[in-house]
């Protein structure tokens, strides 16, 4: 007995040590016993929408699941992880971000989201921020985003001068999370978008595997041109165009789709990003699904900001790929859980019905795999089906929070924590390793960016 237990903190202790170093030992990781492996790939495990097994083992080697399964045999040189009593998923895509703004968290509480931008962003962009002010913010998102377990973010940067873009994607770099980042450029009408996105593109996507670029737009008719060069651009390019689409009732005058429509965003397909898609009618609901475009649902902020409900089972039931958001410091938060949480429960609080959509199952499903599929990237990421990129986070139920293990899916909804994050991995690296963040310090994380915020504070209308 005693033996064993020693056996077991060794094990534990070279895990954390390679992990630590940022490297795995000999080339991977086995993550032995698991509780719950939770793969999202419904060909694997039980064969339901979560395709899970239980007692079960996860093998990462180099940056790919390798195998899924009980008792794998563990290769020479591989670290182990002992998953006795913990859950395995892939890592959460986070589909609509803004990781600058967690220098305004808590600004203007009060207010909805007209009120919110123009007391709180527009003081961003009023203090004309330094490359590293932006950099010490998104990194205290970033890192925040790793800690809860999101492992791809897609970081929309709206109407900045370079250095901001600088500051942005480099923290996006530094994080070593899959990242999207979608580019507005500085000028209102577009006219310097492709100069900002090349820029972006030279700098810092072309040489980073686990790295992509959209377009980023906000349709109304005095962004028409903008609209129209960001539409031209990302056709050209190949790219999203990633556009906020009826996030307020007050979007219901601007005409938004039709705004789309007249500047040719609608040939852009799947290709086309939305995000909230609140006050969206059944006619909108057909026209988006009809295009294959995609929608990134942001609960939380739309709580925060009394911006609505969005129809989720109107959107799910007309097939439009459907991801999870954390938008920023609209909800003053990185937390993926009480997102999900929030997903599920303003649905249950307007329909009255507890079985309503989204279930538990169907906002695990968002929160990963379906964000996948709103990127395109289904076939690298959101399951963990062998082959795919080794996106892993590890949940450790053992904690005030979260214990005793009753049900545990239910419970990463009801009790879910970023504490109970154990381990994330993004293409077979640990970014968090035994609770712990992998070459983070903290402290300094957060000194650089109280920092900033004190700098920009006065430029704010709290
Ligand atoms: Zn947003």
């Amino acid at each position: 007995m005693r033996r064993a237990y020693i056996g077991i903190v060794l094990t534990v202790v070279i895990g954390v040590v390679a992990a630590g170093s940022g490297h795995a030992l000999g080339g991977g990781y086995l993550i032995r016993n698991a509780a719950l492996v939770l793969t999202m790939d419904p060909s694997l495990g039980d064969r339901s929408v979560l395709g899970q097994l239980e007692n079960a083992d996860v093998l990462m080697v180099d940056d790919k699941i390798a195998d899924v399964g009980v008792n794998l045999p563990k290769p020479s040189g591989t670290s182990v992880i002992d998953g006795r009593g913990m859950i395995v998923m892939p890592g959460f895509v986070d589909t609509h971000e803004h990781t600058m703004q967690s220098i305004i968290r808590g600004c203007a509480a009060d207010d909805n989201v007209v009120g919110w931008l123009s007391r709180c962003t527009a003081g961003i962009r009023a203090a004309v921020p330094t490359e590293s002010e932006i950099y010490a913010a998104a990194r205290l998102h970033t890192v925040g985003l790793i800690d809860t377990g999101v492992t791809t973010v897609v970081d929309w940067i709206g109407r900045f001068q370079t250095p901001v873009y600088r500051g942005d994607v480099r923290a996006l770099v530094d994080s070593k999370l899959r990242f999207a980042v979608a580019v507005f450029g500085f000028a209102a009408d577009g006219s310097d978008l492709a100069a900002t996105v090349n820029l972006v593109k030279q700098e810092f996507i072309d040489q980073n595997p686990l790295a992509t670029l959209q377009i980023a737009s906000s349709p109304n008719p005095a962004t028409a041109a903008h609209v129209a060069t960001a539409t031209q651009l990302a056709l050209a390019q190949g790219l999203k165009l990633h556009v906020h689409l009826l996030e307020n009732i007050a979007d219901l005058a601007s005409n938004q789709l039709q705004v789309l429509q007249n500047n040719g965003a609608f040939a852009l397909g799947r290709d086309l990003h939305v995000a909230h898609f609140v006050h969206a009618s059944d006619a909108d609901i057909a026209t988006i699904a009809g295009l294959n475009a995609s929608v990134a649902h942001n609960p939380l902020s739309n709580m925060r900001l009394a911006s609505g409900i969005m129809r989720y089972l109107e959107i799910q039931n007309a097939g439009i790929r459907l991801g999870l958001g954390l938008d920023g410091g609209t909800n003053d938060t990185t937390d993926m859980f009480n997102n999900m949480r929030v997903a599920v429960g303003l649905q249950r609080a307007k329909s009255l019905n507890a079985l309503g959509t989204p279930t538990i199952v169907e906002v695990l499903r968002a929160a990963t795999l379906g964000g996948a599929e709103v990127l395109d990237m289904e076939s690298q990421i959101g399951s963990l089906t062998p082959g795919k990129q080794a996106d892993v986070i590890v949940i450790d139920p053992r904690a005030l929070n979260f214990a005793p293990s009753v049900a545990l899916v239910n419970q990463l909804i009801t009790n879910g924590q970023p504490q109970n994050v154990k381990y994330v991995f993004v293409a077979g690296k640990p970014l968090k390793s035994n609770g712990n963040l992998v070459g983070v310090n903290v402290g300094t994380v957060i000194k650089d960016a109280q920092a900033a915020a004190d700098r920009i504070a006065p430029f704010l209308v709290p």
